[in-house]
């Protein structure tokens, strides 16, 4: 089943995690066959995604009707109900779907959606909060942490890289980060290159490990 331009995705569960995740999908043209068992929640998504039907997730016979089992991609979005996501991720194994994502909600959860070859677990509110703990703390705008402690941040410039060009700054030698793009007020963002002057008023995005990123940005 490979009619949209970028395949389809079938997402079980349209809660507060599996609507946003659905939602934003189809608004970059992939086409979603969403599935929950609550009518209302169906009935609220059946004009915006490219499918939606109500149906029970732990019935095998139920996902292989819908054609669940000839899918690529899956994503079990089910949090609270923990017997339904572990019993819907299994059956998504067994159908053989290459790239199933699930989201756990605990710790445990992640263990045992991993024991059952779940591809790619998330854990939407643990990293949230984590991300948004870096916020809080520093004067970052935005904040992604990659693995192996890498970062990218955006942020304001400090005072000693405005007005000169990016390779007279030595950032990446002084501060252990390298400015990756910059925005002038009311413009979009575009990459930056040694010839780069920030001003003042700019807003940056810088790339590097974790800490340095942190510190880059606490810099008036
Ligand atoms: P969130 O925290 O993202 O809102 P929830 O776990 O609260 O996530 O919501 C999960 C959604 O999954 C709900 O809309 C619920 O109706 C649906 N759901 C739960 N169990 C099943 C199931 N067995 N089959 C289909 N949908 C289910």
């Amino acid at each position: 089943r490979r009619t949209g331009p970028h395949g389809s995705v079938v997402v079980i569960g349209l809660g507060r995690f599996g609507r946003a995740l659905a939602l934003e999908l189809v608004d970059e043209d992939t086409e979603v066959l969403g599935i929950d068992e609550d009518a209302e929640v169906v009935q609220a998504l059946s004009s915006t995604l490219t499918h939606t039907v109500r149906a029970d997730s732990t019935k095998e016979g139920a996902l292989r009707q819908l054609g669940v089992h000839e899918f690529d991609r899956a994503v079990v979005a089910i949090g609270t109900d923990l017997e339904a996501s572990i019993l819907t991720a299994s059956l998504l194994i067994s159908f053989g779907i290459e790239n199933v994502w699930a989201k756990a909600i605990s710790e445990a959860h992640g263990r045992i959606l991993t024991q059952l070859g779940v591809h790619h677990v998330v854990y939407p509110e643990h990293d949230m909060g984590q991300r948004v703990a870096h916020l809080v703390r520093g004067r970052m705008l935005d904040y992604i942490e990659f693995e192996d402690d890498f970062a990218m941040v955006k942020t304001n410039p400090p005072a000693d890289i405005v007005g000169i060009p990016l390779s007279n700054s030595a950032v990446r030698s002084r501060y252990g980060v390298t400015v990756v793009a910059i925005k002038r007020p009311g413009e979009g963002f575009t990459y930056a290159t040694a010839e780069t002057v920030v001003e003042a008023d700019d807003t940056i995005i810088v790339a590097g490990r974790t800490r340095a990123t942190e510190r880059f940005s606490e810099l008036q």
